[in-house]
């Protein structure tokens, strides 16, 4: 079973909620020995025990992606518990909506730094460390459909999330030669705590009978085979690649 992922370690950024915390199950139960990260560890606490009564290995650690100090003595703390990470989810991110003739350069710096310069800071941090010389490693940046097609009032978590798809493949033709393959996972609209109310109301439902060809959202669960391909051998020889999971929503036509 290629996706099997015994014997590997796992680092899932802002896995206190979301999709990161889905992530993080998927990939423990897939075998996989994770450490989940956040800025605040209290907040991990509960998935690493519910990781650890499945039968699972979890590790908490402390990690502000915006911080190249945090996200440093994270590694090194990380490095700690169960020896190199081998698999890299780049998931933390932002989202601010605002029309763009109201954005502001303190908005700019918020979104491009979570979403795109941090997930330059976590992979050199990746790359980095100290095993890593000749060991095959997996990346999977956690991009958007909006990083592809275009949205009204998301020109900044847009231009942020199509930047990491250009950073994933540069990363992608570069890291070759050093066995890591680097990928992007496009989520389309997933249903999460923060925006089911949005989806429930009459402006929502509206928004999926008219933009979307499904009709309806993704679940978190419908990100799992995606996220299990990309980040194990059973996607040895896909790299670079923007892999959108999205139900059908870019093909919405005019
Ligand atoms: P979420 O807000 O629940 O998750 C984002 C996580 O990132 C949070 O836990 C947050 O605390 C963390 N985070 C933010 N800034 C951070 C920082 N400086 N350091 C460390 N952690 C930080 O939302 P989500 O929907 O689970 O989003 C997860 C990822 O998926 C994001 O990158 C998002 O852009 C992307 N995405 C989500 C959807 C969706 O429909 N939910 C669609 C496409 C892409």
């Amino acid at each position: 079973n290629r996706f099997d992922l015994t014997g590997r370690v796992a680092l899932i950024t802002g896995a206190s909620s979301g999709l990161g915390e889905h992530f993080a199950q998927v990939l423990a139960e897939a075998g996989a020995k994770v450490v989940v990260a956040a800025r605040r560890v209290d907040r991990l606490r509960h998935l690493a025990e519910r990781i650890k009564s499945a039968g699972g290995d979890a590790a908490t650690v402390a990690m502000d992606v915006t911080d190249l100090d945090s996200v440093k003595a994270a590694f090194e703390e990380a490095g700690g518990f169960f020896g190199t990470i081998d698999v890299l989810i780049n998931n933390a991110g932002v989202a601010r909506s605002m029309l763009f003739a109201k954005t502001q350069e303190e908005d700019w710096d918020y979104v491009v730094d979570t979403n795109l310069k941090a997930a330059w800071r976590v992979a050199r941090a990746f790359v980095d460390q100290p095993g890593m010389a000749g060991r095959p490693g997996s990346i999977v940046n956690i991009s958007s459909i909006l990083g592809i097609g275009v949205g009204y009032g998301e020109s900044l978590y847009a231009t942020s999330k199509a930047g990491l798809i250009q950073l994933t493949r540069h990363m992608a033709l570069e890291l070759m030669r050093n066995n890591i393959r680097v990928n992007a996972l496009c989520p389309g609209y997933i249903e999460t705590e923060i925006n089911s109310g949005y989806f429930k109301s009459e402006r929502g439902q509206a928004y999926l009978k008219n933009n979307i060809p499904s009709k309806k959202l993704g679940t978190v669960e419908d990100l799992s085979g995606a996220l299990l391909l990309l980040a194990s051998d059973a996607g040895a020889f896909i790299t670079g690649v923007a892999l959108p999971v999205d139900g059908g929503h870019l093909l919405h036509s005019l």
